[in-house]
């Protein structure tokens, strides 16, 4: 019999901390922490293989899962001596989501359950507090037939605000249980209108309906958004947890909070964290009330008045700080731990590892390899590589001017300006049409999930560090000022309201979430470096590498960043990139416009010189690293104009007449140029062309090994080629121009191939027989594999993905089912017949994580990628090698 129901509390449990498939993140901690013996309510999981089981059988349960249901209540019954349902002392618990990744707030919780009529009313004889257990209960109605019975939010709080104007009040501590009553009353009513059966009374048909709501959530659009920006399956489904109710709102003995071992946004080794006195803990998520700090040093460092844990429960603050260093102990990890205290009773309702931002990760891995909890290789793993993008974006400029209008708290840090947006729709919309948006929003919810995505940046006008938006935003790098209180926000208007500022939609702000700052206009920003635990995490990620990584890099600037960034050599300079400047162009255009060879090679041999200089720049600035040139790629209608307006510069500049010109356009125009008369078919039929590249790159590289002592390896590369014949012809035009520049005693230099069309793959062993390299170009085996248009992909990508016909854009992660399939034949077949020879990736999956790991496990020699990719790929390949197998050998 398949075990669907997993128990946990009073110091033992049915699950561990390493089931987070069946139980997910929040049921497998809940067990693992109640066999450590810390106080955790008991309760039980239903496993995610419910879930599973849910959706393949029209969402419908095991048929053992009632009484398995039943049982697990009876124990929880036994251990507290309540009974659910019972009149007298009556038994309430909360079902909450728990899927194998944290999915914060994109799930149903319900609390409170097990209220009715008659156990509110037991309730309050047993706290001797009416008003607590009806307010208790009226949150209970308004929360079950939002998340069960889908009862919009908004008539229970008209029925609320009318209670309220009748009597004069403001606050909602201003009803008194009498009043509280009335509410109850009309929030039943609403039920009643609004679904068939009204507000159910009994415990057990509320339990199943939570439960089922909680399933049923999995699919809901913000869950399934969530999935899609975080790759996580579908199938994986989640687990639901019941659990025993404590409560944090029974009077000013009892608090709510959210506690972190350190500090998530810096790192730093600090207990740090937020609670809320007579409050639920729901309350301190969503950044209803301004939450109190734990500690006094924070409270200080915030300035504010409001007693710190620390000051105002110091016993158990005390047991709290004892727990963080145990929970710290044994995940060896920070930790984000939720806590509530019941009339001076602490309870822990949760722990996992806690979100943080790119430069926390770096930092707490670093200090707890320092201090000997984790040892070097674990540390590496423990840094997402896509999260160090956080690291290699701009931040302010300390000496730019800033006019800084309002403050708030830095809920994650990072700097960005654009225009200000005032909700999630315009921000989409408008980050859609290229434009770069700042959300500003009194505060966020899951259901902005989509436009927090799009925004540059994120501002509140509410809410704590913990509040939905800094959460998010840090999960997703986004720079976040929240809990603005000097912003007003008049959304209607579609105005903003900031000392003495009127600002509208589409004015400018730029923030800084490392300080809090909010900032009118535009503020310059400075380019980061690698320095400090960025830098000691990446030379412990280079002891556990196997692959080599380098840039696709040709201009001098894009060379030195890579460089900076720790690339060693350059897998990919696009010589067309240098085709384009001012100058040249014309040469170009001349070029193509020639309608014999001499002038043809005329107009070559003006751009000869500058070439060479271009190489001349990059071997010198990559100082001996290899460097791979690929000859001309691009079909040439490329270079010349679209516009007749055009045609009549380029006609002037090029010495011949418009009519020349158009008709040329017209005779190179082809109705499919990427599968046109492109790559080394360029090679093919103009060889002056690539004569030129390869005369100018040789004598470039034996000008600088002379100059500089280097040893200069230029790799010459033929794009596009699907023969060994076509690189046959090719090789021996580069051979006897190297003879001629006098290259080949002096340099040692190679020619290969890129792969990117399926057939040079199937031949590989053929290519190799010529090529000296193989670069998987896996931009164009993509388009070519798939037949879809890289340009044109875009149009219904979104649609594959979302209907799961494919797991991801393939043109950012290798389709490795496909795709792969052909890397990895291209890689046996080329070692078949060249043991030894050098192969990489240089499409933009070579800076992509997932695509690493693949070119890690068929054993390419390395990666290629953008310079400011450099230090992802540098961790996601140490990663990948750890994954595998202890370092090897080294090619580079
Ligand atoms: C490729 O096709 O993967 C590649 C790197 O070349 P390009 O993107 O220039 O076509
Ligand atoms: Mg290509």
């Amino acid at each position: 019999m398949t075990k669907w129901v997993y128990n946990f509390g009073g110091g033992e449990a049915d699950g561990r901390s390493d089931m987070r498939d069946l139980l997910g993140g929040k049921g497998a901690n809940l067990a693992e922490m109640s066999t450590l013996g810390l106080p955790v309510p008991p309760g039980f999981t239903i496993s995610t293989a419910v879930c599973t089981h849910f959706y393949d059988n029209g969402r419908r349960y095991p048929d053992d899962l009632n009484a398995a249901v039943d049982e697990a209540i009876a124990r929880i019954e036994k251990r507290l001596g309540m009974g659910f349902g019972d009149a007298h002392n009556p038994l309430l618990v909360s079902v909450r989501s728990g899927a194998r990744a944290s999915m914060p707030g994109m799930m149903d919780t319900v609390l409170n359950l097990g209220l009715n009529d008659e156990t509110a009313e037991g309730l309050a004889k047993k706290t001797g507090d009416r008003r607590f257990a009806l307010d208790s209960y009226r949150r209970f109605i308004q929360m079950y037939s939002g998340v069960v019975l889908g009862v919009d939010h908004y008539l229970f709080e008209d029925v609320l605000d009318s209670t309220k104007r009748a009597n004069g009040f403001t606050l909602d501590t201003d009803l008194t249980a009498a009043d509280w009553e009335e509410v109850i009353e009309g929030y039943k009513r609403v039920v009643a209108d609004e679904t068939p059966d009204g507000f159910p009374q009994d415990a057990r048909e509320q339990l199943w309906g939570a439960v089922g709501a909680v399933f049923g959530s999995w699919q809901n659009q913000r869950a399934i958004t969530y999935r899609r920006l975080h790759n996580i399956p579908d199938a994986w489904g989640t687990a639901v947890t019941v659990q025993a109710m404590v409560f944090g709102n029974m009077g000013n003995d009892c608090a709510t909070g959210v506690a972190f071992t350190r500090d998530p946004s810096t790192g730093e080794n600090v207990f740090y964290g937020e609670y809320l006195i007579n409050a639920q803990g729901e309350d301190v998520v969503a950044g209803i009330r301004t939450p109190q700090s734990l500690t006094r040093a924070a409270r200080e460092n915030a300035g504010s008045r409001l007693p710190s844990m620390e000051e105002e429960m110091p016993a158990v603050f005390g047991q709290l700080v004892d727990i963080r260093d145990r929970l710290e102990a044994h995940y060896k990890d920070m930790q984000d731990i939720e806590f509530t205290i019941q009339q001076g009773d602490l309870f822990i309702l949760q722990t996992r590892n806690g979100k943080r931002t790119a430069p926390a990760a770096l930092k707490i891995a670093v200090d707890l390899c320092h201090d000997g909890v984790i040892d070097e290789s674990e540390a590496v793993r423990r840094v997402e590589p896509a999260s160090l993008d956080q690291l290699l974006h701009p931040r302010l400029d300390p000496d730019a001017e800033r006019n800084v209008i309002a403050k708030g708290l830095p809920a994650s840090p990072g700097a960005a300006a654009g225009i200000i947006v005032l909700n999630a729709d315009d921000a989409e919309a408008r980050a859609g049409r290229g434009e770069t948006v700042i959300l500003v929003r009194e505060e966020t919810s899951p259901e902005d999930i989509h436009g927090m995505h799009a925004a540059a940046g994120i501002v509140t006008t509410r809410g704590g560090m913990t509040s939905h938006a800094a959460v998010v935003a840090r999960g997703m790098g986004r720079p976040c000022v929240s809990g603005v209180g000097g912003i007003r926000i008049d959304e209607q208007a579609g105005k903003v309201i900031v000392a003495g500022h009127t600002l509208a939609a589409g004015d400018r702000l730029t923030i800084d979430g490392g300080t809090g700052e909010v900032m009118l206009g535009d503020v310059g920003t400075i380019q980061p470096t690698l320095s400090g635990d960025f830098a000691t995490l990446m030379a412990w990620a280079d002891k556990h590498r196997r692959m080599r990584v380098r840039a696709n890099a040709e201009t001098p600037a894009d060379a030195r960043t890579a460089l900076s960034f720790g690339a060693e050599g350059i897998g990919l300079c696009r010589t067309e990139h240098m085709f384009f400047d001012q100058e040249r162009i014309t040469e170009v255009r001349r070029m193509i416009l020639s309608t014999t060879e001499t002038a043809r090679r005329a107009a070559l041999d003006r751009l000869l010189p500058m070439q060479r200089s271009d190489f001349v720049e990059l071997f010198t600035i990559m100082r001996g690293f290899p460097v791979t040139i690929r000859l001309l790629d691009p079909p040439l209608h490329e270079f010349l104009p679209r516009s007749d307006g055009d045609f009549a510069d380029v006609a002037e500049a090029a010495g011949v007449d418009v009519p020349t010109v158009r008709h040329r356009a017209l005779q190179l125009h082809e109705s499919n140029p990427m599968l046109g008369h492109r790559g080394c078919r360029l090679g093919i039929t103009y060889p002056e062309i690539y004569e030129m590249q390869v005369r100018a790159i040789l004598e470039a590289a034996v000008e600088v090994a002379r100059e500089s002592g280097d040893t200069v390896i230029p790799e010459i590369m033929i794009p596009l080629a699907f023969s060994r014949e076509e690189l046959d012809i090719l090789k021996t035009m580069i051979d006897r121009v190297a003879t001629e520049v006098g290259a080949g005693e002096k340099l040692t230099y190679l020619v290969g191939t890129m792969i990117e069309l399926p057939r040079a793959a199937l031949c590989a062993d053929k290519l190799a027989q010529s090529a000296e390299f193989f670069s998987f170009g896996t931009n164009d085996l993509t388009q070519t594999t798939l037949g879809i248009s890289r340009d044109d992909a875009t149009n219904f990508m979104g649609a594959y993905v979302d209907q799961g016909i494919l797991d991801r854009d393939p043109f950012t992660t290798l389709d490795q089912e496909g795709v792969g399939q052909l890397v990895r034949l291209g890689v046996e077949r080329g070692r078949e017949t060249r043991p030894d020879i050098k192969l990489g990736i240089c499409g933009e999956h070579g800076g992509d994580p997932d695509s690493i790991s693949f070119c890690e496990s068929v054993g390419l020699d390395y990666v290629s990628c953008s310079p400011f990719r450099v230090p992802i790929a540098r961790l996601a390949a140490a990663q990948a090698s750890l994954k595998s197998d202890p370092p090897g050998h080294r090619t580079g």
